[in-house]
């Protein structure tokens, strides 16, 4: 399928989304698949809100990504911060670098930092966006275009799902799209400046994130299907979570990954 073909099927997903789901949600991780869809959605779609998470420990690049998306589109980029009493509580318990000591404290940070501030910012809306491609990493084969998201409650759109890197990085040349420069230098994947690291030519594109973990624990938790054994409700409010955070993300751990 051409390119062309591709890029007129997500403008097509968008609208139906906007249309059928209304308020929908663009989250915008500010890498590369999701400059493409940022760009997309600023020229044919700018009902769908645009939004990304700043964990407090991304790359200075990821930064000036940000900036260069207020000034370059018209439409406005909301950012979403961690808890406070969450994040303090995490770093007291575990230290300010806690994540590299097990899956389960990596997990508990990437609790505090994207999923609780994911949550708030999918509360009351009725679809979200997402930039996931089924070939970036082995948790994402079963990833489908749309599909309901039990943990967030609402439904989850994916139109790159079939796209491939180069298929990616034709479109942000062709139409100029700004990107983060990490990309120049050997990330293909970008995520927090501690649990990322550039990649050697040949290794998966994934092979940058949480490297010191087995490939099937790499996700971060904003992107999961409850196992029907587990389909408890987790529907996390920070305040009672207090002390119990790395619990919450062994729980979550229980759950089937299925994408990030
Ligand atoms: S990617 Fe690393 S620093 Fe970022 S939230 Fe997850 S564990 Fe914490």
């Amino acid at each position: 399928m051409s390119l062309e073909l591709k890029i007129e099927q997500v403008i097509d997903v968008l609208a139906q989304a906007a249309r059928e789901y209304a308020p929908v949600v663009f989250a915008n991780s500010l890498g590369a698949e999701d400059m493409v869809l940022t760009d997309l959605i600023a020229k044919h779609q700018p009902d769908i809100a645009i939004f990304s998470l700043d964990t407090g420990r991304l790359p200075q690049e990821t930064y000036d990504l940000m900036q260069e998306v207020r000034r370059y589109y018209a439409i406005p980029l909301a950012v979403y911060f961690p808890d406070r009493k969450l994040t303090e509580d995490y770093v007291a318990q575990h230290g300010i670098n806690g994540f590299y000591d097990s899956v389960e404290q990596r997990k508990g940070c990437c609790f505090v930092r994207k999923v609780e501030p994911l949550r708030r910012a999918l509360n009351g809306k009725g679809a979200w966006i997402t930039g996931m491609r089924r070939d970036q990493a082995v948790t994402r084969g079963t990833l489908e275009l749309s599909s309901f998201d039990a943990d967030n409650g609402l439904q989850k759109f994916n139109p790159l799902l079939e796209w491939s890197n180069k298929d990616v990085w034709a479109y942000i040349r062709q139409h100029d799209v700004p990107y983060n420069k990490l990309h120049d230098q050997f990330y293909p994947s970008l995520g927090c400046a501690p649990c990322t690291r550039s990649v050697t030519p040949g290794e998966d594109i994934r092979a940058g994130r949480w490297w010191w973990e087995d490939p099937a624990n790499k996700e971060c938790g904003l992107h999961v299907t409850h196992k029907p054994q587990v389909a408890h409700g987790t529907g996390v409010q920070p305040a009672p979570l207090h002390g119990r955070i790395i619990g919450i993300a062994a729980q979550a751990g229980t759950k089937q990954e299925v994408a990030a």
